[in-house]
């Protein structure tokens, strides 16, 4: 075995992903986590993510425990460092974050996030 390649990882994934036992899942997962991303509360862009690979941990692809939900930035993070990349530079992240800001709905004033 020699080591993994990125193309690899997402063909694990999607092994999953895909078919209506997964859909169910991603159902609970959204449903516990309160329909927003676990990491920046956002409600958009969600995804569900397995927290320990499915990669390395195929047995817990369909373990609720293991799953928790990302928006797509968050997720986009988590993966990069995940298959080797350095995480943005925290100049750029914070970017990021004031763009995600501005493009969130304004009618949501009033509503406490951090
Ligand atoms: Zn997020």
């Amino acid at each position: 075995m020699t080591s993994f390649k990125r193309k690899e990882h997402i063909r694990h994934s999607a092994k999953v992903t895909r078919g209506p036992r997964w859909r169910a899942l991603r159902m609970q997962a959204l449903d516990r986590d309160g329909w927003a991303c676990v990491q920046c509360g956002t409600r958009k862009r969600l995804e569900c993510d397995h927290v320990l690979p499915v990669r390395t941990h195929p047995e817990l692809a369909y373990t609720l425990s293991n799953l928790q939900i990302l928006c797509g930035a968050c997720h986009t993070r988590k993966t990069r460092i995940e298959v080797g990349h350095k995480p943005l530079t925290p100049k750029r992240q914070q970017w990021r974050d004031l763009l995600r800001d501005m493009q969130r709905n304004p009618s949501s004033i009033g509503e406490t996030s951090c």
